[in-house]
Parts: C-alpha cells; sequence; structure tokens
C-alpha cells in the first residue's frame, strides 16, 4: 500500500489528484493524509471531490473518505473501464483539472471514451481552457495521445455554469524530447470577457502591447457568454509541437494593468529562459512522460509544483527524474530504473 503525505512539498490538490492519475493507471492502491495541508482551507474542496469521484466511476474504485473537508483518502482502483461520462462539479471549480485526473488512464484503456465536464473553465490557479487546449493537448498528442478538446462555454469564479468536452482515444504514449523552442507565428494576446466593460480588456492589452513590444493585429478582445461574470487575459506563444499560454485571471480590486502586469512578467520569464516548455506545462508533462518510460525537456527554473509533482510520481512509476540547471533555464530528464 502506498502512502501519500498530502503536505509534501506543494502541498495542494496536484498530490491528491497525481495520485489518483497513477492508481488508475498502474492498479496500486494509496491512502493520502493531511490532504492540501499547505492550503488555507485544507482537505477536499469540491474540485477535489469531483476528482475522486471521476477517478472512482473510471476506475470502479473502492474509496473512504470522500467528503468534503476530508483530510484522508483511502483509494482502491478496480479496472478502468472507457465509456462516455458526466462529471458535475456543482461549484465554479475547474473542469480542466478533473479532466486532467481520470485523462491518463482513459488513454491507456482499450477504447474510446468521451468526458462532459461542468463547472469552472477559467479559474484562478488551474489551467485555463487554452492553455489545455493549445499547449497541454499537442504535447499530449506529440507523444502519441488521441486527444480532442472542445469548450462548450465558459464559466468563471463565483457562478461557475462553463462546460468542456474531451473525446479520449487508446493511445500509446511514446517518450519526447522537447529541447529547442520551436515558434510558429507571432505571440497573440486576448483578453477573454463575460459580462463586463471591454474597456478592461482593452486596458490590458495597451500594457500588454507595450511591454512585449506587439502590434494591433496581434491583440483581441474576446467578449463571451457565461453565468457571471469573469475576465481571463492569455497571451500564446505559438510553437511547434505545442505553443506556451500565459494566463491571467482578473480579479476584483486588481487594476486591469495590474493583470497585466502579472502576465507580461511571466510571459518575459519565459521568453528569457528560450525554453520550449513553461512553468505550468512543465509539471504537467511530468506524469505522462513517466507513462511513457522516458523522455527530457527544457524549462523554466522548476517550481515547487513541479518538484512535488515529480517525487509523487516516483511513489507510483519506475522513473526518477533529474533536474539539471543551465542558467535561468532547466532541462528535466525522465530515468527509468528497474522496478522495485
Ligand atoms: P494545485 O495548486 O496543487 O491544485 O495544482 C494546480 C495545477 O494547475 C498545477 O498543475 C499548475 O501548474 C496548474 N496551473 C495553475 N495556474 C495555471 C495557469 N495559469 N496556466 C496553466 N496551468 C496552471
Amino acid at each position: 500500500m502506498i502512502t501519500i503525505d498530502g503536505s509534501l512539498g506543494e502541498g495542494g490538490g496536484q498530490v491528491l489528484r497525481t495520485a489518483l492519475s497513477l492508481a488508475l493507471c498502474t492498479g496500486q492502491p494509496f491512502v493520502i493524509e493531511r490532504i492540501r495541508a499547505g492550503r488555507p482551507k485544507p482537505g477536499l474542496a469540491r474540485q477535489h471531490l469531483t476528482c475522486v469521484e471521476a477517478a472512482t466511476a473510471v476506475g470502479g474504485a473502492r474509496v473512504e473518505g470522500a467528503e468534503l473537508g476530508s483530510q484522508r483518502l483511502a483509494f482502491k482502483p478496480g479496472a478502468v473501464r472507457y465509456g462516455d461520462y458526466k462529471f458535475a462539479i456543482g461549484t465554479a471549480g475547474s473542469t480542466t483539472l478533473v479532466l486532467q485526473t481520470v485523462l491518463p488512464a482513459l488513454l491507456l484503456a482499450d477504447g474510446p471514451s468521451t468526458l462532459t465536464l461542468s463547472g469552472g473553465t477559467h479559474n484562478p490557479l488551474a489551467p485555463p481552457f487554452e492553455f489545455l487546449q493549445l499547449a497541454f493537448a499537442p504535447a499530449l498528442r506529440a507523444m502519441g495521445a488521441s486527444l480532442d478538446l472542445q469548450l462548450v462555454r465558459h464559466g468563471f469564479a463565483p457562478a461557475g455554469g462553463g462546460c468542456i468536452t474531451a473525446t479520449v482515444g487508446p493511445s500509446k504514449l511514446q517518450p519526447i524530447h522537447l529541447h529547442e523552442r520551436m515558434p510558429t507565428g507571432l505571440p497573440r494576446a486576448r483578453a477573454v470577457l463575460a459580462g463586463l466593460s471591454p474597456s478592461i480588456g482593452e486596458r490590458e492589452l495597451t500594457l500588454v502591447r507595450r511591454r512585449l513590444d506587439l502590434h494591433a493585429e496581434q491583440l483581441r478582445v474576446e467578449p463571451v457568454a457565461s453565468h457571471g461574470p469573469g475576465n481571463m487575459l492569455l497571451i500564446e506563444f505559438p510553437g511547434s509541437p505545442c505553443s506556451e499560454v500565459v494566463g491571467v485571471p482578473g480579479e476584483r480590486n486588481v487594476s486591469a494593468e495590474q493583470v497585466a502586469e502579472r502576465a507580461c512578467a511571466a510571459a518575459s520569464r519565459f521568453l528569457a529562459a528560450n525554453v520550449p516548455i513553461g512553468e505550468h506545462l512543465a509539471d504537467q508533462l511530468l506524469l505522462p512522460l513517466a507513462l511513457a518510460g522516458g523522455g527530457s525537456f527544457r524549462t523554466v527554473e522548476p517550481s515547487l509544483h513541479t518538484k512535488t509533482n515529480a517525487q509523487v510520481i516516483e511513489r507510483f512509476l519506475p522513473v526518477r527524474f533529474d533536474f539539471t540547471a543551465e542558467g535561468t533555464a532547466s532541462l528535466v530528464r525522465v530515468v527509468p530504473r528497474q522496478p522495485l
């Protein structure tokens, strides 16, 4: 039985989600204690509970402790079943994080699946839909994944009500090596807005334009329909095989200019390192690469999410992660090791 300390490193929801994903993929049961101990409100929130429920349904699992606020969970997977699934978070919790939890097991399953997930699609502290569409999914497809994503309706906190769908085919994941940045077009910035004045987006883009030296054709205000108001600023760096997408949510009491400054700072860190893989894609690629049994990429300095995720993955799979600093960049390698 694998025992995971949920307070490890970052001490967030990813420790739990990675354990769920890999329990499904490997058939190994686990117990996690001190779930999300590093967060202001520890324990299972709605989004994490939906991840547990989704993993339980996909993996025919037996589970103890699946309650809101629970800080301990025991999870014993059965057989993974492909098919058509619908999961509703019930709040504005992140649909993209629920998708990432069950996706690896469905990719490795024998038949096709569809997923319909409702909740938030553009959340703080989670991948916005466009990040999955332009960065995460293309990187997985380059590894051999059959994966198609659609945004049905935008959902912002606190109203939620968004919806995404995924079509997943049986896939054999292969290692990839992504060392050089390969731009395929000029950067683009868009300010997604629901129920808010377009002037907010215009102010965000004015600052992005100045800081990153963009032209008007590279900027777009994108008004969208949603159950409640929301804003997310997205800066995309098109690349092969995957793009980088910097996403920063608008917040109450934070000016449009401050939102834009945050996005530009993240974009500048990515550009300065001259790497193909940004901070967030780095932590999210570790698991599929570990399932593929190898691979490597150059990225920015690894985040605590990345270091923590590596430690959790090493508990389930016969790999280890090797991090080599190269100035402001870092080389990450997935190295197979003999099963214990
Ligand atoms: P946790 O905080 O442990 O629940 O994990 C959050 C996950 O969301 C990590 O994989 C982060 O890399 C990812 N994430 C957070 N913010 C962003 C963002 N702006 N773009 C892409 N991924 C993000």
